[in-house]
């Protein structure tokens, strides 16, 4: 088969390429695995949004348990399937216990399970990338046309210079509330500290919504959104799905790329018939998400060095535990998202920003729990409110110059018959102390309103945020020997061979990187319009 663009892979990244060339009038055909929910979850969505009886969800999410065998307890299973996480029979990859890595064969990829979190990058640490922030950014109301962002105008805007997206239509929680007007009193102090706060962003809209309502606050966010106000790049592909340039082929894993004389040639396995197939096509998109992208070049041989690194945005909880009982704070019905961000950049503590999300009390802390105590853990915030209506998280995500490294190298085909990788890490010294360090800023400018102790931090394992990527950097480098890609995100000059997702992102700062990820491949195709290329 003959095609003029191949994007491979169905998340947010693929999403937002698709829907550009489609507005350019070009042809897309979609490669994807793609796998999809089982037909009973989606009936406990259904049920819901007819009944909106939510203690009868979770009792029918709670009866299909999941044996978590992942290395985060607080995985979101949507509407209690487990199909975002199903391995396909081609891969095998290998890792240390103490890695955490999650890779997605399924329709919309991770954006399933995302907790929509988005920002842009702080200017300062991505002052050392090839192209110039404004440059980066250029293309951002292309995104925010097909991504829904909630995001009010506030002290965020002064730290960022720039916002996304259209004010918040749902509330904050009590507490929330209460330590954002505390903070609002003290700006100027926070802010001369190198402190700003504001509310979170995040992906959350009436664009692909049940009767196109706004966030319902209904606290579901955690186990699968019934009223589809979570973005999830699936949302849209259903809808450009109809468009007549364009083709989905799911069931349809990528074992290779082939570069034949000038022709760029993909070969696909069909996961259901076993049946290969060969797509040929003047440009290819790859957006299998940074690891399985990796993967998918190894065995082409379209790499050049024995092992690909990934850059990684260190995570991090810290509990912080209000002075003051505050009214209704185990029990309002809220968006229970991350409700506040805190940013630090402060030169004399480290040289990058830290981003913090804050979460007020919400059932899902008590999760890992849940196998002492079974589901009578639930119950305890009824019983104790005054103890658990104090309790608050904050996640911190360092810059990757503050962090471990993953490092990926294939292995021969053993019996399997499976292409095989094995994952390890590199530890980096400054982690700990970059921590640390944090925790006391934080100690110091938020204590009049909380409780919060350096020795209750946890870092969390290599891989954790998610946010792993800058394996195939894009650069203006002309380095032949080293994995890179040019400012296009095409693959160490393999002429019409792009990387679009985390992959190209020349660091991972510690802010979300989805959205900036989107915007950025927005940019390249509108880049790559006008230079005729496609
Ligand atoms: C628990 C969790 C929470 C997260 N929360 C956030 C957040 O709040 N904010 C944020 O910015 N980011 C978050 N992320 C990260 C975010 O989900 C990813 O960055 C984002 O989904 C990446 O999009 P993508 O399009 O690059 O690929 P993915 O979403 O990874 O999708 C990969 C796609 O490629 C396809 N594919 C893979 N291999 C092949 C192959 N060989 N052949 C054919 N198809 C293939 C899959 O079917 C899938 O459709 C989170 C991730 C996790 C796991
Ligand atoms: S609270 Fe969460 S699950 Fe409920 S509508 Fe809002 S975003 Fe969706």
């Amino acid at each position: 088969m003959i095609c003029e663009n191949i994007i491979i892979g169905s998340g947010p990244t693929s999403a937002t390429i698709a829907d550009k060339l489609l507005k350019l009038n070009k042809k897309v055909t979609i490669i994807d695995i793609g796998n999809t929910i089982e037909k009973k979850n989606l009936e406990i969505k259904n049920e819901y949004l007819h009944t909106k009886n939510k203690k009868e969800f979770l009792n029918s999410i709670r009866k299909n348990k999941i044996l978590n065998k992942y290395k985060n307890p607080h995985l979101k299973f949507p509407f209690g399937s487990e199909f975002v996480f199903q391995k396909n029979n081609y891969e095998n990859f290998f890792g240390p216990k103490n890695l955490d890595y999650i890779l997605s064969n399924a329709y919309g990829g991770l954006s399933n399970i995302w907790g929509t979190m988005v920002s842009p990058f702080f200017h300062k640490d991505i002052e050392n990338w090839d192209i110039g922030f404004k440059d980066f950014y250029k293309s951002k109301s292309d995104t925010e046309n097909i991504i829904p962002i909630s995001s009010s105008k506030d002290n965020l805007e002064d730290f960022f210079g720039i916002n996304f997206g259209k004010d918040h239509k749902f509330k904050l929680s009590n507490p929330a509330k209460t330590f954002f007007e505390n903070m609002t009193k003290k700006k100027d102090f926070l802010n001369n500290n190198g402190l700003f706060f504001g509310r979170s962003k995040v992906a959350v809209g009436n664009y692909y919504s049940n009767n196109n309502v706004e966030c319902q606050e209904c606290g579901l966010c955690h186990y699968g959104c019934p009223y589809d106000c979570m973005f999830n790049s699936s949302q849209l592909f259903d809808i450009i799905k109809s468009n007549k340039n364009f083709l989905y082929l799911n069931n349809k894993f990528a074992s290779k790329i082939i570069k034949k004389d000038s022709l760029n040639l993909v070969e696909c396995i069909d996961t259901i018939t076993k049946e290969q197939t060969i797509f040929s096509s003047k440009n290819i998109f790859i957006c299998c998400g940074p690891i399985s992208t990796a993967a998918l070049l190894f065995r082409s041989n379209l790499v050049k060095a024995n092992k690909v690194t990934f850059k990684e945005s260190q995570r991090f909880f810290l509990p912080i535990f209000n002075k003051n009982h505050i009214k209704n704070s185990t029990s309002q019905d809220k968006n229970v998202l991350s409700e506040l961000y805190l940013e630090i950049y402060d030169k004399k503590l480290l040289s990058k920003s830290v981003h913090l999300q804050y979460y007020s009390f919400v059932d899902i802390f008590l999760k890992p729990l849940e196998k002492f105590f079974g589901k009578y853990v639930y119950l305890f915030p009824k019983f104790f409110p005054f103890i658990f209506g104090r309790v608050n998280l904050l996640i911190g995500y360092l810059h990757s110059d503050y962090s471990n490294k993953i490092i990926m190298t294939s292995l021969p085909n053993q019996e399997s018959g499976k292409y095989q990788y094995s994952l390890s890490f590199e530890k980096n010294e400054l982690v700990n102390d970059a921590v640390n360090k944090i925790t006391s800023h934080l100690k110091e400018n938020l204590k009049e309103d909380f409780y919060i102790f350096n020795n209750l931090t946890n870092i969390n394992l290599t891989g954790a945020s998610y946010h792993y990527g800058s394996s195939f950097p894009m650069s203006n480098s002309s380095d032949s020997f080293k994995d890179h890609t040019n400012l296009d995100g095409e693959l160490n000059n393999n002429e019409n061979i792009y990387l679009l997702d985390a992959s190209i992102l020349p660091d991972m700062p510690g802010h979300p990187t989805t959205f900036n990820v989107c915007v950025n491949a927005a940019r390249i195709i509108n880049d790559l319009n006008e230079k005729g290329k496609i």
